[in-house]
């Protein structure tokens, strides 16, 4: 059996000590290795059992959302930390995932926030999607906060003096969790798990999901207002689109920022603020030079780089989601809107093995749920390339609000970010 180290050059750096093999009596095996590649010789059938440990290189974070390593601080998200083996190649091979045990030896001191149950006990992935899902966070200056919402529990995990009070950010996270779980139904995950740390002063704020791992790391100077409360919401909502169903990624990060919006519309109970990131993300949109030129599925295959502010999957798929949530609320009266397409992908979703829904099945539960007129914003907005204009946003905004917004100036300060 050969085993492969990860490369020293990856996110944390990772070098593997130690490693050593044994059958499943306990046997020593033959351990040699060739540079990366650890041969493990094997008399006879069954299992094997091999333990290394890893140390980490990188002392310090290379991204502000990927993972930070030094005396004072351990936190990862997704897949950072847990590096072997690779649960993307058991995925694609369709292999059955070996049995792995992770246990995390802090320094005296510290304490483990883990995305498992039980944070101080050896952590048992059933596979290796559940492996990635192990947000990690251990440092003596962590706050620790927990609670449960929407059928799921919470953990967070903050550090760093704030311009807000760590409750703020815990009801937020609380807030997001049950009003997503009234729009389309529980928490798909036992547990979810906020690691909240400050960036670096002057560079972007940055959140992360990995299904139910949620880093955000923001600057220094951050309020917990409008933009950092969406975010928040767009994350959580994650749990759903991209973690319970996934799809084109118009719908799970463009259509995903728009139910995060009106969700935490409706939390604060001000109508003003799905208003002014609709129109934000209009005046995003109208900077994108690619608009009229090729759709958001198109961007997405052609791999076109940028960051949430200059990608047609986010900003006019936010857009999207509002103009097909008004075409359906006007065509059924009121009675239908964009929650019940989600709600029956959802389903749709749930009983599939992969999660997926094709874009042609959204089609389908669009002109379900709002006939020909909502068939028409789709083949406008999400099937076209045509410009989308301050009217069509207003217009929508009248019917999902029931009130009249003024788009703002068009040279309005774009707002930079990194939401994934
Ligand atoms: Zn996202």
């Amino acid at each position: 059996m050969s085993v492969v180290a990860p490369p020293e050059d990856g996110p944390a750096g990772t070098t593997v000590v130690g490693l050593v093999a044994t059958d499943d009596r306990g046997v020593s095996l033959d351990v040699r290795r060739q540079g990366r590649t650890y041969l493990i010789g094997a008399t006879r059938g069954g299992p094997i059992r091999f333990r290394y440990r890893l140390d980490f290189q990188h002392l310090v974070t290379d991204g502000s959302t990927s993972s930070g390593l030094d005396s004072q601080r351990l936190y990862a998200v997704t897949g950072s930390l847990f590096v072997a083996p690779d649960p993307t190649a058991y995925r694609k091979t369709a292999r059955t995932y070996p049995e792995v045990v992770v246990e995390v030896l802090p320094p005296s001191g510290w304490r483990v926030v883990a995305g498992w149950q039980q944070a101080n006990a050896a952590f048992h992935p059933r596979d290796g999607d559940d492996l990635l899902e192990g947000t990690l966070a251990a440092a003596p200056d962590f706050r620790m906060y927990s609670d449960s919402a929407g059928g799921a529990e919470w953990r967070l995990a903050i550090r760093g003096s704030r311009h807000f009070p760590d409750s703020v950010l815990a009801s937020a996270i609380g807030a997001s969790l049950s009003m997503a779980a009234g729009a389309f139904g529980p928490v798909p995950v036992r547990l979810v798990t906020y690691t909240a740390e400050v960036g670096h002063k002057g560079r972007m704020s940055g959140s992360l999901q990995g299904r139910s791992s949620v880093g955000l790391v923001w600057e220094p100077s951050e309020t917990l207002e409008r933009a950092r409360l969406h975010d928040t919401f767009h994350e959580t909502l994650h749990q759903w689109f991209g973690g319970a169903m996934t799809t084109e990624r118009w719908w799970t990060e463009g259509a995903t920022d728009y139910f995060a919006a009106r969700l935490l519309t409706r939390w604060r109970q001000q109508p003003q603020d799905l208003a002014a990131l609709c129109f934000e993300s209009l005046r995003n949109y109208q900077r994108i030079d690619h608009r009229f030129r090729i759709t958001m599925d198109e961007e997405s295959r052609q791999h076109v780089a940028g960051d949430n502010t200059e990608l047609l999957v986010y900003r006019k798929g936010m857009l999207a989601g509002l103009l097909l949530d008004a075409a359906i609320r006007d065509a059924s009266g009121g009675r239908r809107s964009l929650d019940d397409v989600a709600r029956s992908l959802l389903s749709l979703a749930s009983t599939r093995r992969n999660r997926n829904v094709s874009e042609q099945e959204i089609g389908a539960a669009v002109a379900a749920a709002g006939g020909p007129a909502a068939q028409r914003v789709w083949a406008r907005v999400v099937e076209g390339t045509a410009p989308l204009t301050e009217r069509d946003i207003s217009d929508a905004l009248a019917v999902v609000t029931g009130q009249t917004f003024t788009p703002p100036a068009a040279n309005a300060k774009v707002r930079k970010q990194l939401v994934r």
